[in-house]
Order: C-alpha cells, then structure tokens, then sequence
C-alpha cells in the first residue's frame, strides 16, 4: 500500500492535500498532527479524505516537534474515532497502550544509521510485541545498509513496515512489495517530502511491479550523468523503470550484486574501478567482455548475471556515426587498458590494422600480441586513425598531453574517449590541423544506448539521451 505522509500547517490543508492524494492513486494518507500549528478539537473534518488514516503526532527525539505524552493522550484517543490507524513512538509511554477500533502502528526511525542485519530484526521483533504493525526505518549511507536491510526482510515475518531512507534507501520504497513491507510511504507531490529519499505518489505508482531498476556501481559515480540519461530513456520511451546510482567500496561488490539478485534488478552498468573485479561474482561472461577483458554491463536474465562490455559498441558506433570507416586502415591506439582493449576488439572485428602506443611498453606489447597489433612509438602518428584511450585531457590531467607538437593532418580521424571535457587539447590540435575529430561525448552515448536496449529491448534515442548528458553538464 501506498501511503502519502502529509505535513501540512492547518487541518484544512492536510484534508485537501488527503483528498488530492487519494485521488491520484495513494491507498491511504499519513496526516503528521506535530506540522499542524493550530489542532482542531474536533477532527471529524478528517473522515472527509476517502481513504484509511494514519494519526502521527511525532516527538522531537523521532524527529517530530512535539514532547508531552501528556498532551497526546487525549489527543490519540480522540483519533482512534476517526483514523484507522495511530503511529507511535516506541520510546513513548502511549507505545503499551490499546486504542479501541484503531490499529496502532509502533515506530523507530534512526536518522543517522543503519544497524546490521541481526538489530533490525530484533528492533521489528520488539516492535511487534506491542504493535499491530511495526515499523521501523532507517538511514542508508553505503551499499551495506541497503543489503542490511534487505537481508533482514528475508528473515521476518509477521506485519511490519521497514524503510531505508536517504537517497540509496529508494530502492525501498520502490520495492517495499519484495521486502514483505506492509506499507511504502510517499509524498503527496515533488517538493512535499517528509523524510529523505521519498518519492511522490504518482512517480512511486508508476514504478510499481515489473519496474525495469537498473544503476551504475563504481567510485567514484557521483559525477556520473549516466541516471540522467538512461531516466530520461524510460521517460520518452514511456517504459516503467528507473537507474539508480551506487559508489561502492570493493567489499561491497558481493553485496551489490546480491541486492540486484533479490530485487530483481534488471541490469547494471560499472564503472571505475570494478570493470575487472566485478567478474568475480557474476554468474558468467559473454564474447563482448571476454574480448574487451572487463565488465561495463550486467545483464540479469532469470537471475542469471551475464557480464558484457558496451564500449566496444559505443566505438563502433561512433566511427558509424561519423560516416567513418575504419576497415583495411592504419589504426593508433593510445593506451593499453580497459577503452584501449575494447577499442582493439572494435578494430580487430573490422580488419583494421592496429598500432599500440603506451606509457608502459610492455602492457601494450601484451594487448598487440592479443590483437595481432604492433606496438609502435609514441611519436609515429602517420596513421589514418588515432584514439587516445588514456585519461590524459580528462580533470586532472589537463596540463598533461599526449602529443608535444601538432603532427595530425587532414586525412586522418582522432577520437578521443575521454568524454569531459568534450573537446580535449587533443581534439582541439586535430581541428586545427584539419583532421576529422570524434569525442568521447558519442562513445559514452552510444555505449549507454548499447546497454539500455540490452536492458529494455527498446533502442532509445540518441537526441534523448544526448540532450539529458548536456543539460546535466
Ligand atoms: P585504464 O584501464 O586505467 O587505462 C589507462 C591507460 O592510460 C593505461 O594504458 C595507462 O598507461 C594510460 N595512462 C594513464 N595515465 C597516463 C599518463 N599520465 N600518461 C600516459 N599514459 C597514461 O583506464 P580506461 O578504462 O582504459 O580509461 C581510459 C580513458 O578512457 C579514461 O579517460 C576514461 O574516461 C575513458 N573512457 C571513456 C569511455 C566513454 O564511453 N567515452 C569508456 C571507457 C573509458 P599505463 O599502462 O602506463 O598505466
């Protein structure tokens, strides 16, 4: 059930925000009392809003603003005619007593944690010897907490609600169903969120069951427009599903994957560093990650984790969309690691002869050797295609270059993976020597379309999902 949670300042708003909210498709309404400055004595007004009522009138130490047991007694007593259900704290007195024709909800919120796995059960199990349903709700801050969470609903039983809150903790209340949570609470609308991480009713009808939920694990991710342009995928594709985003530590890795196993996620992306580590704990690699030797994709088919590699398409792609063709031509890499080996299996499958350059001479005399390439010095760029698969002209490594002079010419094509800035030093002296350039910005684009069709067998289309990158920039 959904529930809106409704923090209104006057009992006339929080009646009309009620009625609004069961109209568009909440099952039933939370009214927070400790929002409303000016309590009305009779709260008969409150039978107005059509669907079942939670009376919540929050203390201070549960991050409400009220502090008298005293005070709420007759109050609560004077719900029970009115709403279906009464949420208390556990730490309050009121928390033993009975309500007549009311269910009393018994509730624990930490806003700063969560405990392992073993606490939260105890907490519920605690709650229920009191409440008719228990509910108890906590701060995500990692990867753990959430797989804490979702390990300790495999184990309960009974009536209870258990929420994650914060913007990791959305997983539960989109999945609230898979956790056996009785109740998932939202906000009447954007912008009127009563706790970290909720959702508005509509967005959270939306994503009911059969969500299509997929993200992106690596570290760091915050600065990843990956959630935007694959949100804006499922929006102008009308398709029920979301992407979230998850920094991770390397222990986490098992957990990640165990989360996506019990939600049933649809499919992840990972980035640095995990493109390598994350074969560990999948269930099996397809062609496109063997050539490119890392994982930038998972696929969940029947829980059944298939790892694959997308840059490889986001090359092809991209040289497809710049009308050029790399078959039967001179080809430079730059670089000997991951965009380096997924460029070399693009190369390779079209025939193109392939010349490695590398800081590091012996890695790329590994990948030539693989690829059937000769490793060539840095300074040989007489080539038709050049493609810097290093970070160089990416933050951080501005002031770096790759090449001292400007040796391009007008026959040649320079890419660049590197997709921030989207015109690097490198691209920039290609220009100016008249060469035809291709940015990072179309590998990555193509490279998330490449998974989202994976995910969704829908193709999305490139204008939504280039114009979802820019307008993050
Ligand atoms: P990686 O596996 O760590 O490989 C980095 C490569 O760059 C190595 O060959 C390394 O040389 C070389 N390198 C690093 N710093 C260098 C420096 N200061 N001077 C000279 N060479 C240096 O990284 P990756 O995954 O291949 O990523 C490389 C770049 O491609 C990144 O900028 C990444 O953002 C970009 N990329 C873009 C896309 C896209 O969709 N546009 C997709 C994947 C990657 P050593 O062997 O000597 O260490």
């Amino acid at each position: 059930m959904i529930c809106a949670a409704i923090s209104e300042q006057s009992a006339e708003d929080a009646v009309n925000v009620g009625i609004d909210s069961a109209s568009i498709g909440a099952d039933l309404v939370e009214v927070r009392f400790d929002s409303i400055q000016e309590i009305p004595q009779d709260l008969s007004v409150f039978q107005k809003i059509p669907v079942p009522k939670i009376a919540t009138f929050r203390t201070l130490s549960q991050g409400g603003k009220c502090n008298f047991d005293e005070e709420r007694l007759d109050f609560f007593r004077e719900c029970s005619k009115y709403f279906e259900y009464i949420d208390i704290e556990y730490d309050s007195k009121l928390s033993d007593m009975q309500f007549d024709n009311c269910k009393k909800i018994v509730s624990y919120h930490d806003f700063l944690k969560t405990p392992p796995a073993e606490i939260i059960e105890k907490i519920i199990t605690n709650l229920q010897k009191k409440a008719c349903i228990a509910k108890a709700a906590f701060y995500v801050r990692s990867v753990t907490d959430l797989y804490e969470i979702i390990t300790a609903s495999q184990h309960l039983t009974g009536s209870y609600i258990l929420i994650g809150m914060g913007e990791l903790g959305e997983l539960t209340r989109i999945c609230y169903d898979t956790l056996g949570s009785e109740i998932t609470y939202a906000s009447p609308c954007i912008g009127k969120e009563t706790a970290a991480g909720q959702i508005d009713v509509k967005s959270l009808k939306k994503l009911g069951k059969g969500c299509c939920l997929t993200g992106i694990i690596g570290n760091p991710v915050s600065h990843s427009r990956s959630p935007d342009m694959h949100n804006a995928a499922f929006r102008s594709l009308g398709i029920n599903g979301h992407y979230f985003r998850f920094r991770c530590e390397e222990d986490e890795l098992e957990k990640i994957v165990q989360i996506i196993r019990v939600l049933g996620m649809k499919g992840m992306n990972v980035t640095i560093p995990y493109k390598q580590k994350i074969m560990e704990y999948i269930d099996e690699v397809d062609k496109t990650a063997e050539d490119a030797g890392a994982v930038n994709c998972i696929m969940n088919e029947g829980n059944q984790l298939k790892g694959m590699n997308t840059d490889i398409a986001g090359f092809r792609e991209s040289f497809k969309a710049a009308g050029v063709c790399v078959r039967d031509k001179n080809s430079l890499i730059i670089g000997a690691g991951g965009a380096a080996r997924a460029c070399a299996a693009f190369l390779s499958e079209e025939h193109s002869e392939i010349r490695i350059t590398n800081r590091t001479k012996e890695k790329a005399e590994k990948l030539a050797k693989e690829f059937n390439g000769t490793v060539v010095d840095s300074a040989d760029t007489d080539s038709d295609i050049i493609i810097n698969c290093t970070p160089i002209g990416m933050e951080g490594f501005e002031k770096e270059s790759i090449f001292q002079e400007c040796l391009f010419n007008k026959n040649q094509t320079v890419m660049d993976a590197v997709p921030v800035p989207e015109i690097t030093k490198f691209l920039e002296k290609a220009k100016e020597c008249g060469a035809h350039i291709i940015s990072g910005r179309e590998m990555l684009i193509y490279q998330a379309m490449d998974a989202f069709e994976t995910w969704t067998g829908l193709k999305p289309d490139y204008s939504v999902m280039s114009k979802a990158y820019g307008e993050t920039r």
